[in-house]
């Protein structure tokens, strides 16, 4: 009797990332709405940041 860890809801945890918005260091939030391309890099966006982000005047 082993014990599994890799369970499928561990992969699903795993694979959802973090919100990963430039201008807010403290959100972590997984419900990831878009991608934006800041600095060469991929940052994956939650959907109340993007929402904010799209009607702000941010540039990237
Ligand atoms: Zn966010």
């Amino acid at each position: 009797m082993g014990r599994k860890l890799n369970t499928l809801d561990d992969n699903l945890y795993f694979r959802r990332e973090i919100c990963g918005n430039p201008w807010t260091s403290n959100c972590e939030k997984r419900n990831i709405t878009i991608y934006i391309n800041y600095k060469n890099e991929k940052k994956p966006i939650c959907r109340s940041c993007w929402k904010e982000i799209s009607n702000s005047e941010y540039e990237w």
